[in-house]
C-alpha cells in the first residue's frame, strides 16, 4: 500500500527514531509499503519517519544506476548493488570516511527543493536486516551518500541543516511556503 508522504515541516520529522527491538508484523509491513511509496514516487531513498513513524527504520534503493559506486563489500565481501538492492536496514550506526564530496540531492519530503550538499565520500555502516543479519556495509558514492541521508533522517536531521549558509537563504522563502501550507 501507498503511504503518504510527510512534508516538511511536519514535526516527525525532527523526531528521532525509536530503536527496532522486535521485527513484528506491522514493520514488515511498513518497510514494504515504504518500498511501494518509494518507488511510486521515484525516490531512491526513504526514511520511517518520511511515512510518519519516529522508527530506526530506512530503505534505499541505487541499483538503477550501477556505475554510481566504486566498490562494495558486504561483511568484507565485495558484491553488487543489485544483490543488496534494495536495502532495508534497521538501528543503523555510520563509520564515515575519506574525503568528503559535494553532489545535488533531493528528498522526497521537500518535493520542490535540491540543493548541493557536502558529505564523506565513503561509509562504513553497520545495519540490520528485517531477518536479523548483521551487514557491515562498505561503499561509496551515491549508494553511500543516500545511506547517509537517510540515516539522518532516523536522527531527525534533514538536509537543509546541511546546506551552505548562503543556500539556506536563498531558499528561506521556500520553506516559508511549505511552513504556511503545512496543516498540522
Ligand atoms: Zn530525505
Amino acid at each position: 500500500m501507498i503511504r503518504k508522504i510527510v512534508f516538511y515541516p511536519d514535526p516527525v520529522l525532527r523526531k528521532v527514531g525509536e530503536p527496532v527491538t522486535e521485527v513484528t508484523d506491522e514493520i514488515r509491513e511498513l518497510a514494504s509499503d515504504m518500498l511501494e511509496t518509494m518507488y511510486d514516487a521515484n525516490g531512491v531513498g526513504l526514511a520511517a519517519q518520511q511515512v510518519g513513524e519516529a522508527l530506526q527504520l530506512a530503505i534505499v534503493d541505487v541499483s538503477h544506476d550501477p556505475e554510481c559506486i566504486s566498490y562494495l563489500r558486504v561483511n568484507g565481501e565485495d558484491t553488487t548493488l543489485e544483490e543488496v538492492s534494495p536495502l532495508i536496514f534497521i538501528n543503523p550506526e555510520l563509520e564515515l570516511l575519506g574525503t568528503k564530496g559535494t553532489d545535488v540531492e533531493g528528498c522526497l519530503s521537500f518535493p520542490d527543493l535540491r540543493g548541493d550538499i557536502t558529505r564523506p565520500f565513503e561509509v562504513k555502516a553497520r545495519v540490520t536486516t528485517l531477518d536479523g543479519d548483521r551487514l557491515v556495509i562498505e561503499t561509496d558514492g551515491l549508494f553511500a551518500r543516500a545511506i547517509q541521508h537517510e540515516t539522518d533522517h532516523l536522527l531527525g536531521k534533514l538536509f537543509i541543516d546541511r546546506m551552505s549558509t548562503a543556500k539556506k537563504m536563498a531558499i528561506k522563502r521556500v520553506l516559508k511556503e511549505m511552513q504556511a501550507q503545512f496543516k498540522g
